[in-house]
């Protein structure tokens, strides 16, 4: 049995020609229509090629699909909005600090930060479902990684009207405890505020992505417009959140602090972070870890955030503070 060829070649192609005086002139000419297909692959592929090397080669395809994708439909799939069907309602977005494989800090019992997130984000959520006065979406609702400016990301395209990070803190010592509000600013408030903005930061290095430099150029364009405004807005939330929560809930000594956080950073629009408490802290961690604790947490910054959206929905002159 004839051989099959397994790849088309032009010895190949001329095996399979009978050999013989009678088809030498059809061979030559077989040869010659081989060689011109030849020539002819070799141009289109050299035409290819200067065609790619040229100025349509400069164009990054990522970045032409990243800008003009609907914003439903971009790179990370956009998490469901929940509550109130009607859309005219403010929107919340409530962001699990950490997750997948960044555990973020850990408690003495072993508690990690990354679950304490989860949970206290889950009984905010149900907090605010339950009330029914606004919508709210989770960046992340189990145990996944987000870059840090993919959470801000998912603010900005839903168009939603506060984004709260959920954190728990740690210190080096058992000391420290209580809950803290971090608004963005480029200049910390204190050694404390800028070492804690460090380590939240950290968690886009663990994934090996460094987005620092984008976070400058996305700041430059975007926040500067609207930064003196939502620096207000945002620290009026973080009163409110410090005035509902007196006496229900502990507070740092501190409890209000601006630092410069990422995860904040490419937002225009209200946003904080949130150390419900001391990891680091045996009192602390035993309240995260408890269902009813966070429920109390849950219940004043359910309270803080429908305060701050009625005022902001009022008008700027009622919403200063
Ligand atoms: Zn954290």
């Amino acid at each position: 049995m004839r051989p099959v060829p397994r790849s088309i070649t032009q010895s190949h192609l001329c095996w399979t020609i009978p050999s013989g005086s009678g088809h030498r002139q059809s061979q030559m000419k077989s040869r010659g229509i081989i060689a011109a297909a030849f020539a002819a692959s070799v141009a289109a592929a050299a035409l290819m090629w200067a065609v790619l090397t040229s100025g349509i080669a400069t164009i990054e395809p990522r970045y032409v699909v990243r800008m003009d994708m609907p914003a439903r439909e971009g790179r990370i799939g956009l998490p469901p909005v929940e509550g109130p069907a009607d859309t005219s309602r403010p929107l919340v977005v409530i962001d699990a600090g950490h997750g997948g494989h960044d555990p973020g800090a850990s408690g003495p019992a072993g508690e990690r930060e990354k679950d304490l997130t989860l949970l206290l984000a889950g009984a905010l959520r149900d907090a605010l479902l339950a009330d029914g006065r606004v919508r709210v979406a989770m960046t992340r609702a189990e145990d996944r990684f987000l870059v840090l400016e993919e959470r801000g990301d998912i603010a900005h395209r839903l168009g939603a009207d506060l984004f709260l990070s959920v954190h728990a803190d740690a210190a080096q010592n058992d000391l420290a405890q209580g809950a803290t509000v971090y608004t963005l600013s480029d200049e910390a408030s204190d050694s404390v505020a800028e070492a804690l903005a460090m380590r939240e930061n950290r968690a886009d290095q663990v994934n090996g992505v460094k987005l620092a430099g984008k976070g400058e150029a996305v700041s430059s364009i975007l926040v500067d417009l609207a930064r003196r405004e939502m620096r207000g807005r945002s620290m009026r939330f973080g009163e409110l959140v410090v005035r509902e929560g007196d006496g229900r809930i502990r507070f740092h000594e501190t409890p209000q602090r601006e630092a410069a956080f990422v995860v904040l950073k490419s937002l225009d629009l209200p946003s904080a972070l949130i150390e419900a408490g001391y990891i680091s802290n045996t009192d602390d961690a035993r309240a995260m870890a408890d269902p009813a604790w966070r429920q109390t947490f849950a219940g004043v910054v359910a309270r803080a955030i429908e305060i701050f959206l009625a005022e902001g929905q009022a008008g700027p002159g009622v919403a200063a503070p």
